[in-house]
């Protein structure tokens, strides 16, 4: 079969290219791969800055974004041939830390995890792959491609949930939601927000176009400049860009008792900075700054929930491009009008 595969670390060796079927070492369950989302971990991974080979191996499948259809449900009765699937990415530390050891791999303590298409284990870009029967996320057949944005939605899932979790240390009777970054992520996580009823707004960069018809389609309002000009106190704001500027101003301008969630991985930032003086902010509003990465199989479950209950027609406007895999360094490109690329292997 083929897949796109990288040798992580060197720069510009990712290629599509003939490989093995899966191993069947990797799960009992045979999918054929339907699409396949890029994100920024793709392309760091081909630009060889990120990302581990299986051990043993030099190459490692990309690809972490999943939807497949089950070929083969093998021996367990739980999936049945015909079923879309998604992978789940992210597999316990061996030891494993208490985290893991209860199925909160999201929160792993040692770092010893792998995730399939990232690290140590092979992802879903290729043509055919397995996965083990309880990693395997079936997803409401009336989605079609749209289950593709099941990964993405599962991060927003956990860090709803964080925000949530946090609430719940005093009243708090939180209204807006501050959304920075109209990004796939961004822009499903004002879809959930919506699903659980808030008010939400969305702060990007543009001032027009694809984006703020997005959201104002999901009943959000847009707002394009800087977070401190926003005319309100957000009770929670959710960060989805990583940018130092944006995060600075984004805890200047949470609202008292309100809680900031941080999804967005950057670098660098504003210098000479005043820590004590944003302390202080943080400390006389009783704020939280809380950070969140990944989902554990309780947010893939929630997710493909929430999922389902979106509006279709919304959620197909996200997915901006489609390419074929031999046109994989298309995909990897990103121009200013993408929302949310895909690969797309077989139709639905
Ligand atoms: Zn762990």
């Amino acid at each position: 079969m083929k897949a796109i595969t990288v040798e992580p670390g060197k720069p510009g060796s990712a290629r599509f290219e003939h490989v093995p079927e899966p191993d069947p070492r990797e799960g009992s369950v045979l999918v054929e791969a339907i699409a396949v989302g890029v994100c920024g971990t793709d392309v760091e991974i081909a630009e060889g800055k990120y990302g581990w080979a299986p051990p043993g191996q030099t190459r490692l499948v990309l690809g972490h974004e999943s939807l497949g259809r089950v070929l083969d449900p093998g021996p367990r009765a739980s999936l049945r041939k015909g079923d879309l699937v998604v992978g789940i990415v992210r597999r316990p530390d061996p030891v494993p830390c208490p985290n893991c050891a209860v199925g909160e791999w999201d929160m792993c303590r040692n770092g010893q995890y792998t995730e399939r298409g990232i690290k140590e284990i092979h992802g879903f870009m290729s043509e055919r792959w397995r996965i083990e029967p309880e990693y395997a996320i079936k997803v409401d057949p009336s989605l079609g491609i749209l289950g593709v944005l099941l990964e993405p939605m599962t991060v927003i899932t956990k860090a709803l949930e964080q925000v949530v979790a946090v609430g719940q240390r005093s009243f708090w009777q939180a209204k807006t939601v501050l959304v920075t970054g109209a990004g796939p992520i961004g822009l499903l996580a004002a879809c959930g927000a919506r699903l659980h009823g808030m008010e939400v707004h969305v702060l990007d960069r543009v001032e027009a176009g694809l984006k703020p018809d997005l959201v104002r389609a999901l009943g959000a309002a847009y707002h394009s400049g800087s977070v401190l000009d926003l005319g309100f106190d957000p009770d929670v704001i959710v960060e989805c860009t990583g940018v130092g500027s944006v995060i600075a101003d984004s805890i200047q301008k949470i609202g008292a008792g309100g809680v900031l969630c941080l999804t967005g991985v950057g670098g660098g930032g504003l210098s000479g900075y005043a820590v004590a003086d944003v302390a202080a902010k943080v400390v006389l509003k009783n704020n939280v700054l809380v950070g969140s990465v990944n989902a554990n199989k309780r947010h893939w479950y929630k997710a493909s929930q929430a999922l389902a209950e979106a509006d279709r027609a919304w959620l197909a406007r996200l997915i901006t491009r489609r390419e074929k895999p031999e046109d994989f360094r298309k995909a990897l490109e990103r121009t200013p009008d993408d929302i949310k690329v895909v690969i797309q292997f077989a139709g639905v």
